[in-house]
């Protein structure tokens, strides 16, 4: 019994392999013979311990590649399809198929039955055209991909205009989700009592006591409210959500977003912790409202209030308009904190100042210095910067490059010998050579006789690590030269953009500003003691990386 049960599982763990091998009528006169072909398969196969058995030994011997029309292979593709085949060696990827396109097919078709194939030439990926047969196949991948996820969407959009929930991955706040399981074969959505109230709580606290969405949060958070995942801090954001959702008045929308490319970027510096460039290249997008597919739910809200809050969440956008009277933040969406790492804030105080008089104040002000935003207690205490004062200084520092943009060449020039590098790299290159040609010749008086072993192989290891030290220095200067080189571009690219602003930069209006800054600056570090203010200079972030040109300010009177 014992023994039976291990005999049956080393033979199920036994990798059943095959081999393939082809040669076309004319190349039998090379030196490929099909003999030789053989041979190397079934060594390799033996050496990893998986020898192959002649029942499983596919040859084609003098069929064209052109066509997949083969004996052997059509044979093997059958093994392969009923399961009898765990791994196959071939010699290389044209001994399958000639074309790419059969290539492809046969490599997808085994790659799907979870067939392992061993080429031996070498492993795949390692030259071109084995970089274009993967990429080949990968497009092929994905088109199949893309045509199971078309025809699951137009099915699940099928499934919505007929009534159903089923196509939804879960409730809204306020409901629970009854899934298709729990459910017998129809998925639903069940009021959640404490959570309806709520939900209906804020559509009055908006739609009828006509309060803003901080005001909202405020109260919810005041009555200790809990949200979805069971937090206390509500978010203007969350808030937001729930009063856009169309379940509540009794009509779940289903498509209410797709997946589409990213489009340009809106925020100016990356958000804390995120990747400069976004993982995923989709993102969703609102679809249009004529594309939305109702299907009848519990309605928490009448359709009165539910049109009531919609009517004054039109309205307080227009007033949030109207109020922006103060002066905007100059730098917004440019500064964080080197400490945290969370964005760094405008934010305006009305206290009295000089004289007793009632007066406005600027700050720029670190968000993890909030201790509201963490729950109650501050995760940062890096202080917060005079508005004024951050604003001329990173106006006057984006205005000095505009004015001399042949400031940062000079810099540059002064820090390294790069300046002088383009001379040294001809120079260097001539002498690699001569030391290329001492070479040859030791070459060929040890062949000739004339030099002993010995003194060849430690002249020949001489010469070697020479070559190898110019090599370096070579490589060292050409990135100099490199940098340099990008430097210019640099320095051209701010010439055009100054002759674009024109000559009149200190009459630039605070718009006209803003955009200039943006323009140049990546994004601003404010740190405890020094400011870094990391221009974007180079369209290209490789080579000298766009983050290498930074102004750094010592900061000005704290304000705690
Ligand atoms: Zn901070």
């Amino acid at each position: 019994m014992c023994s039976h049960s291990l005999l049956s599982e080393v033979s199920m763990t036994t990798i059943r392999a095959a081999f393939y091998a082809r040669v076309s009528g004319e190349q039998q006169a090379v030196a490929h013979t099909i003999e030789s072909q053989i041979a190397v398969l079934s060594e390799r196969a033996g050496n990893d311990g998986t020898p192959v058995p002649p029942e499983r030994q596919f040859v084609d011997d003098g069929y064209s590649g052109a066509t997949l029309v083969r004996p052997a292979l059509d044979r093997l593709r059958d093994l392969v399809t009923v399961g009898a085949i765990d791994r196959i060696y071939v010699h290389s990827p044209d001994r399958l198929a000639r074309n790419y396109a059969y290539q492809v097919l046969l490599l997808d078709e085994w790659r799907r039955l979870g067939v392992e194939l061993v080429f031996l030439n070498r492993p795949l990926g390692q030259s071109p055209e084995d970089d274009l047969l993967l990429q080949v196949q990968g497009i092929v991948a994905e088109y199949e991909r893309a045509k199971i996820m078309e025809r699951s969407r137009r099915g699940k959009k099928h499934a919505a205009q007929n009534g159903s929930l089923n196509v939804m991955s879960g409730a809204p706040f306020g409901y629970r989700y009854v899934s298709v399981r729990e459910g017998d074969g129809q998925a639903r959505f069940e009021p959640v009592t404490e959570q309806a109230r709520i939900v209906l709580q804020i559509f009055s606290w908006i739609g009828q006591d006509r309060c803003s969405l901080a005001e909202v949060c405020r109260r919810l958070q005041k009555a200790g409210e809990l949200t979805a995942t069971g937090k206390r801090i509500w978010s203007r954001q969350a808030v937001w959500h729930i009063l856009q959702n169309p379940a509540y008045q009794g009509r779940a929308a289903y498509g209410k977003t797709h997946m589409m490319p990213r489009g340009k970027k809106v925020r100016p510096r990356v958000a804390r912790g995120r990747p400069a460039e976004p993982r995923r290249s989709n993102t969703p997008v609102t679809a249009d409202l004529k594309e939305w597919v109702f299907v009848s739910v519990p309605a928490l809200v009448d359709a009165g209030l539910f049109r009531a809050a919609q009517a004054q969440l039109q309205e307080n956008r227009s007033r949030a308009r109207l109020g922006r009277r103060r002066p905007g933040y100059l730098l917004q969406g440019l500064t964080c904190c080197a400490r945290c790492g969370y964005a760094y804030y405008g934010k305006t105080t009305h206290q009295r100042g000089a004289g007793h008089k009632m007066k406005d104040f600027r700050y720029y002000r670190c968000s993890g210095s909030d201790g509201y935003r963490f729950g109650g207690e501050r995760i940062c205490s890096n202080a917060q910067v005079q508005g004024e004062f951050l604003e001329t200084a990173v106006w006057r520092e984006v205005s000095d490059l505009l004015t001399s943009p042949e400031r940062l060449e000079r810099d540059y020039q002064d820090r390294t010998r790069a300046g002088t590098s383009l001379n040294n790299i001809e120079l260097l290159k001539v002498q690699r050579l001569k030391l290329q040609h001492a070479l040859e010749r030791l070459i060929d008086s040890f062949t000739d006789g004339l030099i002993e072993k010995d003194q060849f192989t430690s002249r020949m290891g001489r010469t070697k690590s020479r070559i190898a030290d110019l090599d370096a220095k070579i490589k060292a200067d050409a990135g100099d030269v490199n940098q340099l080189e990008n430097l210019r571009l640099a320095t051209e690219r701010l010439r055009q953009l100054a002759a674009a602003v024109g000559p009149h930069l200190a009459n630039a209006d605070w718009h006209r500003r803003r955009e200039i800054i943006r323009t140049l600056v990546q994004r601003i570090e404010i740190g405890p003691e020094v400011i870094k203010i990391v221009f974007r200079v180079t369209p290209d972030t490789r080579g000298l990386g766009s983050e290498s040109i930074v102004a750094t300010l010592l900061r000005g009177r704290k304000r705690a």
